[in-house]
């Protein structure tokens, strides 16, 4: 992800006067969005001088900073011994069920108990993947039978982590959008469904979105928060060519924080958002 701003440094060091329509272009293309490039673009022309390279990068850290929320503790066992349950959804493709599996290794990795609900039925494969992703990691994955009803998979998933006194239940569920209705349905009955065995779940439902896909990540995280409030992102695929400017612009624009962020297709390319190193690597 540093790389775009790395080739965008190089640029400006290398020459004798900036060129701002190219690096406004530059800046609204790593999906800091137009009003925050052209925020930074003004705050840089208002320095009143000639501006250096490190100008740039200062004043885009903290206008990028200054968007960014707080780090948030990280999820926490209940007290009352119930699960914390975890609703993951967003639109197959993003990276869910690697997500879910790889939240279930880093919470397993704190010394947790951790079940994992495969619940994206519609695609066949992603119950087959969370199941091979629970055999590698040593995480017990509850399913339904084929084309079971997602609900129904998280109810049986939820009965057994409260049974067996689980700390954390992780829901890995449909990320259809047909249309915004049927997403509210979905994730409606999911919500409902939870609720009956504890009245105060889900305790966190997290978005993924896949940074390599800019402005749609956006749009996606629109029609969700409407369909079902969100907590918090996870952001995939930051090894690729996403430059992470994407997570500025959700929280910005939706108050919606960055969480986790992948990093990679191994479990371990997971991290918790930390605000400070999440600034430094983007430029
Ligand atoms: P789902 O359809 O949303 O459940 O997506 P999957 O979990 O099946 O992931 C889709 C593809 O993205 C798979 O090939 C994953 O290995 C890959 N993937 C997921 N997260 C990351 C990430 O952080 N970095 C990279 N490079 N690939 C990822």
């Amino acid at each position: 992800m540093a790389g775009f701003f790395k080739s965008l440094l190089n640029k400006i060091t290398n020459r004798a006067e900036i060129d701002w329509d190219d690096l406004e272009a530059d800046l609204i293309s790593s999906d800091l969005g137009i009003r925050m490039s052209t925020s930074i673009i003004d705050e840089l022309r208002d320095l009143g001088r000639e501006v250096s390279a490190d100008d740039v990068v200062e004043t885009t850290r903290r206008q990028i900073a200054r968007r960014l929320p707080e780090n948030f503790p990280p999820p926490a066992p209940r007290a009352d011994g119930k699960p914390f349950v975890i609703l993951v959804v967003g639109v197959n493709g993003t990276g869910k069920t690697t997500s879910s599996a790889k939240l279930g290794l880093w919470l397993h990795q704190r010394g947790h108990t951790v079940i994992l609900a495969a619940a994206d039925t519609f695609r066949a494969a992603a119950v087959e993947q969370l199941q091979r992703w629970g055999e590698r990691l040593h995480l017990p994955v509850v399913k339904g039978n084929p084309n079971a009803d997602p609900s129904s998979v998280c109810f049986h998933a939820h009965q057994k982590a409260i049974a067996d006194r689980t700390q954390f239940l992780i829901c890995d569920t449909a990320g259809r959008i047909h249309t915004r209705h049927n997403l509210m349905e979905e994730l409606g009955k999911i919500r409902r469904t939870l609720a009956k065995q504890d009245e105060t779940a889900p305790h966190l439902t997290l978005l993924v979105v896949d940074a390599t896909t800019g402005s749609n990540a956006l749009n996606q995280a629109k029609e969700f928060h409407k369909a079902s409030p969100l907590d918090g992102l996870i952001v995939t695929k930051l090894d690729g060519s996403g430059k992470g400017g994407i997570a500025v612009t959700i929280h910005d624009q939706l108050g919606i924080p960055p969480r986790f962020l992948g990093t990679g297709e191994e479990p371990a390319a997971f991290s918790i958002f930390d605000k400070e190193s999440f600034v430094k690597e983007i430029l």
